[in-house]
């Protein structure tokens, strides 16, 4: 069977999925596509030999009969509209990050599918598909290190191309806040935002980088240093530090040189090599479970939680003081559709 997949928004990601559906995964096809720019969209057509139907809006991708599932890459702003356009229509959607853009419209999802009585929506936090961060996660649970007392991370990129306002916390950030309750089995209860020595090589106005604190229910702390404009490489650390040791997410596989006296491995610098296998892993476990009629990555209500601790981080960094980090009580049908793969 092959699920029959509407895209709406074929920019930088929007491509790469349809590639990666069209050309690499199994069990699902495109068979409809719009963007804004329509000709963006014929060219993606064409040029990737989709037998696929250009529309011209996204509400007539969602409506169309032959649509199954819905996948949303549009610009942010847009997508909180057509998720709840999916869900009226009873398809199951994906959702690129932001599910929407502030936590109130987060909220109307959940609570739309609350009244529809099942989850449809996943969101694109890749980072739970990562094979280093499942491994990592598996030496958590599996109680090798203790009991989790503290984690220390790293979000770094060279450079932050068109960054503005808080972007650090609210675009990038957002992947940890994620990773981390999924990593920990965990809710955030507060956040304080450290503004460290600014770096020259931050655009004017902007604070690169950032020390965020948070702390869990559980009683753990978590440090994430945000560093944007580090010059030197994408990189993402991860240490949590149990009662018994330590455990470090893997690094990328990379060469080691022995040469000139010298031992050296490269440091990857695009986000998008680090992540792509995750991608892969992400959409082709979305179409499995699409089939099944479940959903089983992170839900619209991991969508949420991430807007309220982004919401609070903002406060924090504004306020210099320790925010609370306030998050109802997860409606149960959520936690039913969490399926955890290693
Ligand atoms: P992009 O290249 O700008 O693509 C977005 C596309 O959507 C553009 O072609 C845009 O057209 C189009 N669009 C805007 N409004 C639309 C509407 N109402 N209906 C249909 N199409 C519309 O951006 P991107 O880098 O692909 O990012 C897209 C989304 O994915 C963003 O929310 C981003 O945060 C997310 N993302 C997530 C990850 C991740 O790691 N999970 C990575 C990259 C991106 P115009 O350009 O003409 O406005």
């Amino acid at each position: 069977m092959s699920l029959r997949i509407g895209v709406i928004g074929t920019g930088k990601i929007g491509q790469d999925h349809i590639r990666r559906i069209t050309y690499s995964l199994q069990g699902a096809e495109i068979v409809a596509v719009t963007d804004v720019n329509s000709e963006l969209a014929e060219r993606v057509v064409k040029e990737e030999n989709l037998n696929a139907q250009v529309y011209n809006s996204g509400h007539e991708v969602i409506k169309a009969d032959h649509v199954e599932a819905i996948i949303v890459t549009s610009w942010g702003p847009t997508h909180e509209e057509f998720v709840l356009a999916s869900i009226s229509a009873e398809k199951y959607v994906f959702c690129e990050k932001p599910l929407a853009t502030t936590a109130e419209g987060c909220k109307k999802i959940v609570e739309a599918e609350e009244e529809y009585g099942k989850p449809l929506t996943q969101v694109g936090f890749m980072r739970r598909f990562d094979r280093s961060y499942r491994q990592l996660k598996k030496v958590v649970d599996d109680g090798k290190i203790g009991e989790t007392l503290m984690v220390h991370c790293a979000h770094r990129a060279p450079e932050a191309p068109g960054f503005s306002g808080d972007m650090a916390l609210t675009d990038s950030l957002v992947h940890e806040m994620d990773v981390l309750r999924w990593l920990l089995d965990d809710d955030y209860v507060s956040a304080q935002v450290l503004l460290p020595k600014r770096t020259r090589f931050a655009a004017e106005g902007l604070q690169d980088p950032h020390v965020v604190l948070l702390e869990t229910k559980k009683g753990i702390r978590i440090s994430v240093e945000s560093f944007v404009n580090c010059q030197y490489g994408y990189d993402i650390q991860c240490q949590v530090v149990g009662e018994t040791g330590t455990a470090n997410l893997p690094e990328p596989a990379s060469v080691a040189i022995r040469s000139d006296a010298k031992l050296s491995n490269d440091i990857l610098v695009d986000w998008k090599e680090r992540f792509i296998d995750s991608y892969d892993v992400e959409l082709q476990e979305w179409i499995y479970s699409t089939i099944k009629g479940e959903v089983s990555g992170p839900t619209a209500w991991d969508g949420y939680v991430v807007a309220v601790t982004a919401d609070a981080c903002v406060e924090a960094k504004n306020s210099r003081n320790i925010e609370p980090i306030l998050i109802p009580k997860r409606p149960d049908f959520y936690s039913k559709s969490h399926v955890l793969y290693y």
